[in-house]
C-alpha cells in the first residue's frame, strides 16, 4: 500500500512527488510515456525562475533526480481506472496498485495540424505556446494558426515582440470573447486571413513559410500552432465531473473525491505553464499529506 500514488511524471508530478517523499511518505509515480512531460520535447525553456536558458529535457531530468534520490518509486504503464473504497485502488494497463491518496497529474496534449514535417519543425520555428516561445520571434514574422479565444490572445501577445503576426482562420467568423475581437483589431502588425487552412509547412532546416489551401503561399519565420488542448482525463470519467472541454475543475487541487487530488496541465485554469505546473503540485501534495495524517 503506498501513501501517495501520482498519475503522470510531468512537472506537476514530479513537485508533487518530492514534496511528498520530503514529508516521509511512501509514494509512487505512474507514467505511460516519457518522464517530464511535455516540456521534455522542448528545446529550450527561458523563462523558469532560476534558469536562464535550459533544455526541456535536462530541466525535466533534473526534476526526475531529485524525486529518485529522495527513494520515489517510479512504473512505466498506463493509469486506466480509479476506485475509490476503503482506500483507493488505481488499474493500469498490467497491474493493479493500492493506495490511501491520489494525485492526477496527467497533463494535456496540444492539438496538431497533422500536416507534414510538422514533428520536424517543433522547435524549428514552430511552436504550441506563445508564452512560452513568443521571445525568440523578436522583430520577426509570425502566424497563429487558431480562431478561439487562445488563438486571439496569442496572436495579441505576439504582437508586441513580432513585426508582424498573421491569425490565420479556417472559417469566416473568429471564436473569441468580443473584447479581444475588438482589441485585436486596434493593431496595426496584426493581419488575419480567414477561410484558410495550412496545407504545407516550407522550409529547410527551419520553417520559412506557409502554403494555404494548397495555393497562396507566405513567408513567415514562425508559426504558432493554437487549435486546442486534449487533457487526458478518459480514466475519471465518471467518477470526477469534467468541463466540456474534458479538464478538471478545481480551484485549489482538491477535488470532489476526498483524498484525490488534482494538479497541473489537467486543471481547468488560466495559464498552463512550469511555473503553474509545479504550484500545483506542491499544494497538491501538502493536501495529501494533510488528508492522510487526519485520516491516521
Ligand atoms: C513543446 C513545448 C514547449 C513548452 N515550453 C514551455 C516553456 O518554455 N515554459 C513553460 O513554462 N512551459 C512550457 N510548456 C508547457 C509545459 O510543458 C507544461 O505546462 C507542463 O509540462 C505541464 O506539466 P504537467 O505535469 O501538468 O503535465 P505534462 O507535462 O503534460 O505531464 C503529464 C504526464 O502524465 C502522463 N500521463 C497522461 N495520462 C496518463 C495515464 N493515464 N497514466 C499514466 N500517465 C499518464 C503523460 O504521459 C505525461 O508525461 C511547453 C510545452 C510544450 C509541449
Amino acid at each position: 500500500m503506498y501513501d501517495i500514488i501520482i498519475i503522470g511524471a510531468g512537472p506537476a508530478g514530479l513537485t508533487a512527488g518530492i514534496y511528498a517523499l520530503r514529508a516521509n511518505l511512501k509514494v509512487l509515480i505512474i507514467e505511460k510515456e516519457s518522464i517530464g512531460g511535455q516540456i521534455s520535447t522542448s528545446p529550450l525553456v527561458e523563462n523558469y525562475p532560476g534558469y536562464k536558458s535550459i533544455s526541456g529535457l535536462e530541466l525535466s531530468n533534473s526534476m526526475y533526480e531529485q524525486y529518485n534520490a529522495l527513494g520515489g518509486e517510479l512504473e512505466v504503464d498506463e493509469v486506466t481506472k480509479i476506485k475509490k473504497d476503503d482506500d483507493f485502488t488505481v488499474t493500469t494497463e498490467y497491474d493493479e496498485y493500492r493506495a490511501k491518496s491520489i494525485i492526477i497529474a496527467t497533463g494535456a496534449k496540444h492539438r496538431h495540424l497533422n500536416i507534414d514535417r510538422e514533428e520536424e519543425f517543433i522547435g524549428k520555428g514552430l511552436s504550441y505556446c506563445a508564452t512560452c516561445d513568443g521571445a525568440f520571434f523578436k522583430d520577426k514574422i509570425v502566424a497563429v494558426i487558431g480562431g478561439a479565444s487562445t488563438a486571439v490572445t496569442s496572436a495579441i501577445y505576439l504582437s508586441n515582440i513580432a513585426k508582424k503576426v498573421y491569425l490565420i482562420y479556417r472559417k469566416s467568423k473568429l471564436k473569441c470573447e468580443d473584447i479581444l475581437k475588438t482589441r485585436l483589431d486596434k493593431l496595426e502588425n496584426v493581419e488575419i486571413i480567414y477561410n484558410s487552412e495550412v496545407t504545407k509547412l516550407i522550409g529547410k532546416d527551419v520553417i520559412e513559410g506557409l502554403v494555404l489551401n494548397d495555393s497562396d503561399t507566405i513567408e513567415v519565420d514562425g508559426v504558432f500552432v493554437s487549435i486546442g488542448m486534449e487533457p487526458n482525463t478518459k480514466f475519471v470519467e465518471g467518477l470526477i465531473p469534467i468541463t466540456e472541454d474534458n479538464y478538471i475543475d478545481s480551484l485549489d487541487t482538491k477535488t470532489n473525491i476526498e483524498g484525490i487530488f488534482v494538479a497541473g496541465d489537467v486543471r481547468k485554469k488560466d495559464l498552463r505553464q512550469l511555473t503553474t505546473a509545479v504550484s500545483d503540485g506542491s499544494l497538491a501534495a501538502t493536501y495529501a499529506i494533510d488528508y492522510i495524517r487526519s485520516t491516521k
